[in-house]
């Protein structure tokens, strides 16, 4: 088969790869704690599985919802943007409902790039940025997020013709893989860059609500300017363990929302309705159930960053996510060959970080979505092992 070079231009999928080793141990009999996934092992809190269950016996929910998503969902997004970061946004166009985040972030390049356009796209980083750009003809140009620089990327050091045709900047923080968080400062910079350059900011934000130790995650959109220049994503997958569901949002810039809305428009029809009722249940709840989730989280934290130290790794305790990022431990070239080594000896799945862009090499990442009794095999077989 003949593929457009749109689909030839994309990398293999390191993840699609592990998940084949992974199944093929299996196979083996052999027992795997996969600590590879972002995707939360906790359920989906109560009140918003009523929300839908009720929602989906209507048949009003049954047809086609709108294309920018329900009025009551967009309410819903705007009061809690409101409560929560104290940004005002208008419900009716500077917030738009997605299937999940990621189908807006790859959306996103196609209302914006034309052949040859660059986005800037941080490395290591969430592979959407890069492919969504792929596909859209355009050009992603790495910004390496060194730990020297908190793992944010160095604006000066973007050269004067990238500057120039660079037409979209993607950033994520809180930040996977690397748990780095950034703060008003670091968006304060990025706005005058995007002003001064004529670059519009999708900032990904869906590790907002899941931090530690009292540390509160901003919006892009609290720092002024930001409007003017950019837009947020969020999502309800991390946040009330929803990933299956498919909800998220963008929020932010009228006519950057409309552009993605008039790609959205032309080939999808919207998140079903009953979805977001229930996503309007969740964003309008106590948040009591994230406070829950996130001390089963810290737990897992505390625990896996001090075993891991214990045996001699480099683990530092993140203020953010659900990852621990750390560096190859002694006696390995490469995260791959560590973390096939890992899977080899141990059957715990790590991922090497170089599967989030080559300024990931040296490093690995460790998912906590995993009951702590899980965490505690993982930890005792890596105890164990014979590894370098
Ligand atoms: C999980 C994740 C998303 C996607 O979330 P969905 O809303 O489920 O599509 C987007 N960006 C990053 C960095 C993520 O980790």
């Amino acid at each position: 088969m003949e593929y457009a070079d749109r689909i030839s231009r994309i990398p293999s999928y390191l993840f699609a790869e592990i998940d084949r080793e992974i199944v093929k141990k299996k196979k083996e009999g052999i027992d795997i704690i996969n600590l590879s996934v972002g995707d939360p092992d906790l359920p989906t809190p109560g009140n918003i599985i009523e929300a839908l269950s009720k929602a989906a016996r209507d048949p009003a929910n049954h047809r086609y919802p709108s294309y920018e998503g329900m009025i009551e969902f967009r309410e819903a997004v705007a009061g809690w943007y409101n409560k929560r970061f104290s940004v005002s946004l208008n419900p009716e166009n500077e917030v738009i409902a997605l299937i999940g985040s990621k189908e807006g972030i790859a959306h996103t390049p196609m209302a914006f790039l034309n052949r040859g356009d660059v986005a800037l796209v941080p490395d290591p980083s969430y592979p959407v940025y890069r492919i969504g750009t792929l596909l859209a003809d355009g050009e992603p140009v790495s910004m390496p997020l060194l730990e020297e620089n908190g793992f944010k990327p160095c604006l000066d050091e973007i050269d004067r013709e990238t500057r120039r045709k660079a037409k979209l900047m993607f950033l994520n923080y809180p930040n996977a893989p690397t748990a780095a968080v950034a703060g008003r400062e670091f968006f304060r910079e990025v706005v005058d860059f995007a002003v001064d350059n004529k670059i519009i900011v999708c900032h990904d934000n869906p590790y907002s609500e899941m931090t530690f130790d009292g540390y509160k995650a901003m919006s892009f959109l609290e720092v002024n300017g930001a409007r003017d220049v950019g837009i947020e994503f969020n999502s309800l997958s991390k946040t009330f363990n929803m990933t299956g569901w498919r909800i998220g949002m963008a929020v932010g810039n009228s006519e950057i929302i409309a552009g993605l809305g008039k790609v959205k428009e032309n080939v999808d029809s919207g998140t079903f309705q009953a979805v977001q009722i229930a996503g309007v249940e969740a964003l309008k709840s106590s948040m009591d159930s994230v406070e829950k989730n996130m001390e089963i989280i810290e737990e897992r934290r505390d625990y896996m960053v001090e075993s891991l130290n214990n045996k001699g790794w480099d683990v530092r305790k993140p203020k953010a996510t659900f990852y621990l990022w750390f560096p190859v431990p002694g006696g390995y070239d490469s995260s791959i060959e560590f973390c096939s080594q890992l899977l080899n000896k141990t059957g715990v799945v790590l991922t090497p970080g170089v599967g989030f862009g080559e300024h990931g090499e040296g490093y690995v990442r460790c998912a906590l979505t995993q009951p702590i009794d899980r965490l505690k095999e993982a930890v005792d077989r890596i105890g164990k092992a014979s590894l370098r």
